[in-house]
Order: structure tokens, then C-alpha cells, then sequence
């Protein structure tokens, strides 16, 4: 496979293939008809929030192996808005089309025993961690890094599924039973002050351009509100934008990569995980930057230049979740509000339906 070396330019006109029909696709869709492209979305599930707004969509699943050639067939270049698509998959896609990011930025990213072990060898910090593969993994490791510890399947975990605290009266087996035999990770506890995360760009010359860091609030393991910029002290925000950047340019990442953060109560930065793709706490950027993470997402893996992702006001954005969407009409008729909806039939508890961002004087 070639396509981590591939330099190619996708110019205005050509067709860009995304993996993934959900809100971020359907944003990402958006920015690609500013710059003149079609879009043709890949995913299960018909009616989309993507496909609603794209030329064409391929509804099928990631392992359909026929559905994905000809899906390469009609593309010129092959993204992601869901990372965890099946290694033999983007293997298959790779061959046929130029794949950003390529296969191994996924491979650390979809794993969280990998990306961690990523973080650590190119000297950036982390929670620290063992692999859990048994109950006698599991007590050897709560051993080493002591209660309250959380334990997390490296795989398909997000929004807080898949993992368990490990408190001080937690029963070993009945955590390890949670895991339903999938490979985890116990990582130790961190006091963190507050979270943080960092979108960073990385285009095919190796370029780079970093969105400033944010603070993001969750409410029961979901991302609730991102204050941007976060308030911190400016040492910590380069050195925030310094790991990001560090990992990009290690991975040798083409596209958009999103660096969630603790910042510890004594004034450290630890990585907690990556995503491959435009990010929850980047919604902000569409109102309030020059550049958006979907337009410099777009850019990215078409081999543009990059924007300029400097901010021009501060920004609140918080999720509507479920019911929140009836809130709709309130909020249209606040001045500094901007009402983002997703286009989704049905609002079930905790499903992402849209999202409000309050633009801020800076
Ligand atoms: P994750 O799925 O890894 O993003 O975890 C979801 C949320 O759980 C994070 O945003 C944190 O609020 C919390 N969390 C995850 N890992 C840890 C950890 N090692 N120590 C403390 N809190 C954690």
C-alpha cells in the first residue's frame, strides 16, 4: 500500500468518498459543496443525516466487499467520519484509491492499548496502563495501578460504553464480566483539573495548522459543552498544540485529527485518546473561525492548502441531545445563537440530534 506517500492533488470537481453518514459526514458534505466537490457517503442505514445531503450514497455494510469496490470505483479520494471501519476493508479500499488517513493512522487510533502505547514511545504522556485479556490480568493490573482505576475495551468503546470504574468495593469479575471477552485496558485514575481537547490538520506536504484548544464539559460520558477557547494559561495551550502536532507529524497523518486531553491538577498535559476525523468539540469552528474543521477536513485530504484556523469571535457550543431539540424554536430567536440540526427521524435519550453554538465576542 502506497497511500500514506501519495501527494496527489483531489482538485474541485472530483468526487470525495466518505466512510460514515452520520452529523459529522452530513457537515463535512456541506463544506465539500462549497469547494465544488460531490460527495458519495458509504455506510448502513438509509436516510442518513449524510445522504440527505450528498449526490450519492452507498448503503450498505463496512464489510460489504462488492458495495466497496464499487464505491472505489466512483470516488478519487476515500475519507472517514467513523474510524472503525474493518482493517481488511481500508485494506481493500487502499488498493483501488488514494485512502486519507491511511490505514496505519487508523490501526493506532481504532485501539486504545495501541494509541496510548503510540503516545509513550514518541515521549508524550498518558494515563498510565496495562492490557487486560483475563480476570488475572485484571487483578494484577488493579495490583500495579491501584483503585479508583477505570477499565475501558480498547476497541468500539465511546461516549463512556465499554467502561467500568474501578472503585474501592468494585467486585473484580463482575467488572471483567462488563468487558463481555473483548480485550481491554485498565488505566489508572487521573485527577484532572479540567478536559481539553486540540484539532489539528495535517495536509500531504506534511504542513500543519492547529485549532486552538478547548475545554469540553461531559454530563454521563457525553460531550455536553465546549467553551472555546479553553481558559488556560498560554503555556499550556502550546504545549497542547505541540503534542497534537507532535502526533500528527509522528503518524504521518493526512486529514484532521482530534487530541482529547487532561489537564491534571498539577499542571500537566496527558493524552487521553485520538479521533481520525472531524470532532464533536470542533462544532464551534463553523461559527467562529475562519476556516471550519469540516472546510480544513475537506481541504486536508484533497490536498489543498490549508486555511487559516484562527478564531474571530469565542464560542459556546452545547450538544442538543434527545429531547433538547424541541428547544428548537427558543432558540432561533436568540441573536448570538447559531441552530445546527441533524436531520435525524427520531430523538431517543442521549442521541446526538443538533447542536447550538453561541458566538462571543472575543
Ligand atoms: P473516554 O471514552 O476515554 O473518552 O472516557 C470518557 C470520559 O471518562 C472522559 O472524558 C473522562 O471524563 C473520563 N475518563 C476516562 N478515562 C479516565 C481516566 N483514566 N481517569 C479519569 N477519568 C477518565
Amino acid at each position: 500500500m502506497t497511500q500514506d506517500f501519495d501527494t496527489r492533488i483531489i482538485a474541485p470537481g472530483s468526487t470525495i468518498g466518505i466512510m460514515g453518514n452520520g452529523q459529522l459526514g452530513r457537515m463535512a458534505a456541506f463544506c465539500a459543496a462549497e469547494l465544488g466537490y460531490k460527495v458519495h457517503v458509504f455506510g448502513p442505514g438509509a436516510d442518513s443525516p449524510t445522504e440527505q445531503v450528498c449526490a450519492k450514497a452507498t448503503v450498505a455494510d463496512y464489510t460489504d466487499l462488492d458495495a466497496l469496490r464499487a464505491f472505489a470505483e466512483d470516488v478519487d479520494v476515500v475519507t472517514f467520519e467513523f474510524e472503525n471501519v474493518p482493517h481488511d476493508s481500508v485494506k481493500l479500499l487502499s488498493e483501488l484509491v488514494p485512502v486519507r488517513p491511511g490505514w496505519k493512522c487508523l490501526h493506532i487510533s481504532q485501539n486504545r492499548l495501541r494509541e496510548k502505547t503510540f503516545c509513550n514511545e514518541h515521549g508524550i504522556g498518558t494515563a498510565p496502563f496495562e492490557a487486560v485479556r483475563s480476570l488475572a490480568d485484571l487483578e494484577a493490573a488493579v495490583a500495579k495501578l491501584g483503585r479508583p482505576s477505570v477499565l475501558k475495551t480498547t476497541e468500539l468503546g465511546y461516549d463512556g460504553k465499554g467502561q467500568v470504574k474501578i472503585n474501592a468495593d468494585t467486585d473484580l469479575a463482575e467488572a471483567w464480566d462488563e468487558m463481555k471477552g473483548a480485550e481491554a485496558i485498565l488505566e489508572g485514575f487521573i485527577s484532572f483539573e479540567r478536559e481539553i481537547s486540540v484539532i489539528v490538520a495535517r495536509g500531504v506536504q506534511g504542513d500543519t495548522a492547529c485549532f486552538c484548544p478547548v475545554e469540553n464539559v461531559h454530563t454521563n460520558h457525553i460531550l455536553d459543552v465546549t467553551v472555546a477557547p479553553a481558559e488556560i494559561a498560554d503555556s499550556l495551550s502550546k504545549k497542547a498544540e505541540d503534542i497534537a502536532i507532535k502526533l500528527v507529524s509522528a503518524m504521518e497523518f493526512v486529514g484532521l485529527l482530534a487530541v482529547e486531553m487532561f489537564v491534571t491538577t498539577d499542571g500537566d498535559i496527558l493524552v487521553n485518546e485520538v479521533a481520525p476525523r472531524p470532532h464533536n468539540s470542533g462544532h464551534w469552528t463553523i461559527d467562529a473561525c475562519i476556516t471550519s474543521q469540516f472546510e480544513q477536513f475537506i481541504r486536508a485530504v484533497c490536498g489543498l492548502p490549508l486555511g487559516d484556523p484562527a478564531h474571530h469571535s469565542k464560542a459556546r457550543m452545547k450538544n442538543l441531545l434527545g429531547d433538547d431539540i424541541n428547544d428548537w424554536q427558543a432558540i432561533l430567536t436568540e441573536p448570538n445563537a447559531k441552530l445546527h440540526l441533524y436531520g435525524k427521524a427520531e430523538a431517543k435519550p442521549g442521541r446526538k440530534m443538533g447542536h447550538v453554538t453561541w458566538v462571543l465576542p472575543k
